[in-house]
């Protein structure tokens, strides 16, 4: 076993690659979402469920995604249909967590 892990590692246990997505994914991911925040008149999420979400991610996340040093220290879901600045991504109702983990995990 190697002294140090390396943070950015395929990890076997959870089949997901906790490297950031490209620039070229992420923008992908951003321009899908774009059209159902519109489409919501850029309804803004309630505190409470904005505390949940956090919560879910930093603490419960079962795939171990976040990554909380991203962004300035905004943080960020490393899932390769993520990769959003979280604490703008949080600010809308529509968005989605790409495994439902927001809403099937309390
Ligand atoms: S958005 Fe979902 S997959 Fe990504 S870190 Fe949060 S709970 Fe995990």
């Amino acid at each position: 076993m190697p002294l140090l892990t390396p943070i950015h590692v395929f990890d076997k246990k959870t089949k997901h690659d906790r490297r950031m997505p490209s620039l070229a994914r992420r923008v992908i991911n951003v321009t899908a979402s774009a059209p159902a925040i519109v489409a919501s008149g850029f309804a803004k999420t309630p505190d409470k469920e904005i505390e949940h979400r956090k919560d879910v991610c930093e603490n419960k996340c079962p795939l171990k995604l976040w990554d909380p040093t991203a962004y300035n220290g905004a943080g960020t879901c490393l899932h390769k249909k993520c990769g959003c600045n979280m604490k703008l991504k949080n600010r809308f109702e529509v968005s989605r967590c790409p495994e439902n983990f927001w809403e099937t995990i309390k």
